[in-house]
């Protein structure tokens, strides 16, 4: 069994020998000593052997013919899909029992039968033959390992745990592979197709370095990443034939951060919180969502406490800036959506009037996250056939909505910044005909650990939204889908049932 973890050199594979612990063997090398030499070989119409006709020799195969090498399959018979493969003449199939006379001319083998002896057999010819061998699984018989890749060709990211926990280093490819905009793939291609003018032009090592890093930072990742690979290779040309370096110039990416759980944020939110120098987020946004953030980013909370709004604004436009024009990469980091009554729509205006460039980041609104969150679906075929996102939050706002077409049956409201309003918010919607025994769910703290979730009816939610001290943040769902909570709610508290009965909330709202 030890034996299985051992990784040896191919001149000194034994068939046979099964001695040495893998601990022993690695520690007495040293950590000094890496077990595998990194290599990535090109392939391109060499000469390959796929032992094996089944899905795994299938899988290997596949990816040989993604590196354009020439397969050919050995095998008594093959699966489906290699058999597909073969009668499109892409693999060529070698029928019958394996033989030793299959190794001869090719690069490397891989031994992927189901037959423990059998692969020992192939890799010990192969060994014999000084070809490089993989055993699927089984590094003892092995003189290379595959990595677990992370293709954005012509990017490749392999990783190897040298053969000790294939499955560790898939779930790292997987991590990482969150980390790389799939745009990169296509800037690389765009970099080789103009390496040799790119060289002519910047001779300087130095220059050429900065050329490379505005390339990455500047407007042709960005059009990249904007799906615009034709302008994208327009700026690259204009940069080339200027006669002036192009500088990089500052961006701002207005991201939103979701309700709360860092886990409802975006890859691509993710990605722009790994590359920004300064980032001015929400107050309320908290640190398990700025941890994830680059260590050495700027943060700057923002937002609205200290001074009126307005004026918070302003300060916020001057700081984007102030940091955009002195060529950072700044986030600006926002709860939830950006666009749903997060004047990111003001902020988008500001930037474009002052031609700082920008990209836009959706986030998970709070209506959507608190719904989920709460089991209430905000649409549904039976209750519900429209849902109105509304925010209650400033005099002037509330006194303009329709409150005719915001009391009517059979859709759904999500209020926004409804606590300091509930009491207004509830007579209006009474009065203007919406029925006392409506349900709603009320949702504190949405998707963070303290969530809190309180249902009733529309009659009783003043007098309950007191009793339970319900503070902001917290968002309002009314219809007849917020009944739903009730049955359907699964994540933090559902507060205390017997305080919903309406006759208690009566006696709660007499005595208050
Ligand atoms: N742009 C944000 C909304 C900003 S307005 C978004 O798309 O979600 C701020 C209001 O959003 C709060 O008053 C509250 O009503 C709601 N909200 C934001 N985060 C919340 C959370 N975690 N739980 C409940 N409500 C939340």
């Amino acid at each position: 069994m030890p034996s299985r973890h051992i990784v040896r050199p191919s001149g000194h594979f034994r068939p046979g020998d099964t001695g040495v612990s893998v601990m022993g063997h690695a520690s007495s090398r040293g950590s000094d000593v890496m077990q595998l030499y990194p290599l990535f070989a090109d392939l391109t119409n060499r000469p390959v052997l796929v032992v094996g006709g089944g899905d795994v020799a299938a899988r290997k195969a596949s990816m040989l013919l993604r590196a354009g090498a020439k397969v050919t399959v050995g095998a008594p018979m093959l699966g489906p899909e290699l058999r597909e493969l073969a009668q499109q003449g892409r693999v060529t199939f070698r029928a019958g029992a394996y033989q030793s006379d299959w190794l001869d001319g090719v690069w490397l083998v891989i031994a992927a039968t189901r037959s423990r002896p059998l692969n020992a057999r192939v890799a010990a010819d192969g060994h014999l033959q000084q070809r490089l061998v993989n055993v699927v699984d089984d590094p003892a018989l092995s003189s290379f390992q595959v990595p677990a890749v992370i293709d954005r060709s012509p990017l490749l990211v392999a990783i190897s745990s040298s053969g000790t926990a294939p499955v560790l280093a898939r779930r790292l490819r997987e991590r990482i592979e969150s980390l790389i905009d799939p745009a990169l793939g296509s800037l690389l291609q765009l970099a080789q197709r103009y390496r040799t003018r790119i060289r002519a032009r910047y001779a300087d090592l130095a220059a050429r370095r900065r050329f490379y890093d505005w390339l990455h930072d500047g407007p042709v990742n960005a059009l990249l990443r904007a799906s615009n690979p034709v302008r994208a290779e327009r700026q690259l040309l204009a940069a080339l034939s200027g006669d002036q370096e192009p500088k990089t110039r500052g961006s701002v990416a207005l991201v939103g951060a979701g309700p709360g759980d860092p886990g409802l944020l975006t890859l691509r939110a993710l990605r722009a919180l790994n590359e920004a120098d300064v980032i001015l987020h929400d107050e309320l946004i908290g640190p398990q969502v700025l941890d994830l953030a680059r260590r050495d980013a700027v943060r700057i909370a923002v937002g609205k406490r200290g001074g009126g709004m307005h004026t918070a604004q302003e300060t916020i436009h001057a700081l984007l800036l102030e940091h955009a024009q002195a060529g950072r990469r700044v986030v600006r980091l926002k709860g939830g959506d950006p666009f749903v009554f997060g004047r990111g729509g003001e902020e988008l205006e500001f930037l474009r009037s002052h031609g700082i460039a920008y990209e836009v980041v959706p986030g998970i609104t709070a209506a959507l996250a608190c719904a989920a969150y709460s089991g209430v679906p905000l649409t549904h075929r039976d209750y519900a056939q429209s849902v109105r996102l509304v925010t209650a939050h400033c005099q002037q706002s509330f006194n303009t909505l329709d409150w005719e077409e915001l009391a009517r049956e059979r859709q759904t409201l999500a209020v926004y910044m409804a606590v300091s309003k509930i009491d207004e918010l509830t007579r209006q919607l009474l009065a203007h005909g919406r029925a006392p025994s409506t349900p709603f769910a009320l949702i504190e703290n949405g998707t963070l650990p303290d969530q809190r979730t309180l249902t009733g009816v529309l009659d009783d939610l003043p007098a309950l939204a007191a009793h339970h001290a319900i503070h902001a943040p917290a968002l309002l769902i009314l219809g007849e889908v917020a009944a739903l909570a009730d049955t359907s709610h699964w994540y933090g508290e559902l507060l205390d049932i017997s305080l919903r009965h309406p006759a208690i909330a009566n006696a709660l709202a007499d005595a208050a």
